[in-house]
């Protein structure tokens, strides 16, 4: 499988830019101020890109950008990015502020690393750039960037956490999720320390190095940073899934496994145990419906599309094409032990390619994110969003009933016999 490799210049790929990169995955932090240094066009392309649900603060569903323009081009940016720094810290008291640099301030060549340090000691809290031209290469390098943004917070306070404590790396509380995997470690008696990033806040990320475990769902996003905590901090990292019922458990057994104690898994299995007693009858419906469907996946982590391909087959659904913007080799090789030797394995695909791949194989229903939707719709076949824009939980118990409940309203919805 060829995949890791820069998209043909040129080429409409599925993948978005490295500034889109870095800018989903701190874009959840909700007491951080995010500028995006740059034109406008890039501030409205991420503008709440994703859910990110709060429990508190929502400073971060506001899009700041320095609209940076011809003239701004010409004699350079710096000054007008120093103002609306002074200008928005004063006027929103954020805990730190990530400023974003895009491709034209990585032509012009802007010191927005000067300008951060300037304003950080100025207003006594951390503002940390982000260099993220878009044009520097993939999606996954603008996780890398993010993770080394991130870094720059870990260690910084110090702050005592029982023993049993965790952080919850790679989930972005797109609709909620997290406070379902919350309510789940509450219950095994595990305490969450950070939650990076989703409804994430700076004070506990400054604290994450103190936390005995990294769990990193969202490994393509997230790992970079796993593996630097446990170069600087010795903090060990497992990776997890929370999506479809084998993951959701394994995760649950896997953190009690860690920390060694009986007790942990004890508590671990009565809720699997009590989770499934409501789930599986209620699922059983929904696979009688949907038995012998097909689906098509195209997703931006191979790590999801793993979870989708079992949560799939556990409610009678084949898949038949399989894809990621940033699955390396192992992804790969694990999705074609779990799928049939006809599924079609595609990386770092584009939307003529994917479209003739669904109607080759017969799709019935296509799950991906905001750029696959259009394709689904104008091929006349159900969607289910797993990515940025999903307003239902998928995580968990429950949210595979969400998931089954969705993917059944999608495909069995009448709507397809009029456009086919
Ligand atoms: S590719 Fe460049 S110009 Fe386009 S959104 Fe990304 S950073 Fe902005």
């Amino acid at each position: 499988m060829t995949c890791g490799k820069a998209s043909l210049a040129g080429s409409v790929s599925q993948r978005a830019c490295v500034f889109c990169g870095s800018r989903v995955v701190l874009y959840p932090i909700v007491d951080a101020l995010h500028i995006i240094h740059g034109p406008i066009g890039c501030a409205a392309y991420t503008w709440d890109i994703r859910g990110s649900l709060s429990s508190g603060p929502e400073l971060h569903r506001l899009s700041f950008c320095t609209d940076l323009r011809e003239k701004d081009v010409i004699f350079g940016g710096i000054t007008k990015l120093g103002a609306s720094l002074e200008e928005l810290i004063e006027l929103h008291h954020p805990k730190a502020a990530f400023v974003y640099t895009t491709c034209i301030v990585g032509v012009i060549g802007d010191d927005v690393e000067g300008i951060c340090k300037e304003m950080s000691l100025k207003k006594g809290i951390p503002v940390i750039p982000v260099q993220a031209p878009g044009f520097q290469g993939s999606k996954k390098d603008g996780y890398r960037i993010a993770c080394e943004s991130l870094f720059q917070l870990v260690g910084t306070q110090n702050r005592p956490i029982p023993q049993y404590s965790i952080n919850i790396l790679g989930d972005f509380n797109l609709a909620g999720e997290l406070w379902i995997l919350l309510k789940y470690y509450k219950r095994m008696g595990i305490y969450v320390n950070a939650t990076i990033t989703g409804d994430g806040r700076v004070d506990d990320i400054c604290n994450a190095h103190n936390a005995s475990l990294n769990v990193v769902q969202c490994s393509g996003s997230m790992m970079h940073l796993a593996k630097m905590m446990k170069d600087k901090y010795g903090t060990p990292f497992m990776r997890v899934s929370y999506f479809g019922i084998e993951d959701m458990s394994d995760a649950l057994y896997e953190v009690a496994n860690f920390f060694k104690s009986e007790e942990l898994l004890d508590r671990a299995r009565d809720i699997v145990k009590e989770e499934l007693a409501d789930l599986l009858p209620a699922l059983a419906p929904y696979k009688k419906a949907l038995s012998g469907k097909k689906a098509a996946i195209y997703v931006g982590g191979a790590f999801k599309a793993i979870s989708l391909i079992k949560a799939l087959r556990l409610i009678g659904i084949k898949t038949v094409i399989v894809g990621s913007q940033t699955g390396d080799k192992d992804d790969y090789e694990l999705i074609q032990q779990l799928c049939d030797p006809d599924t079609i394995i595609v990386d770092d695909s584009n939307p003529v390619e994917l479209s003739a791949f669904v109607k080759e194989k017969k799709a019935d229903l296509f799950i991906g994110g905001v750029k696959e939707r259009p394709i689904a719709y104008k091929i006349g076949l159900g969607f289910c969003d797993h990515n940025h824009e999903r307003k239902e939980a998928l995580a968990g118990y429950e949210g595979m009933l969400n998931f089954a409940k969705e993917v059944y309203g999608t495909i069995m919805s009448p709507v397809w016999k009029y456009v086919k």
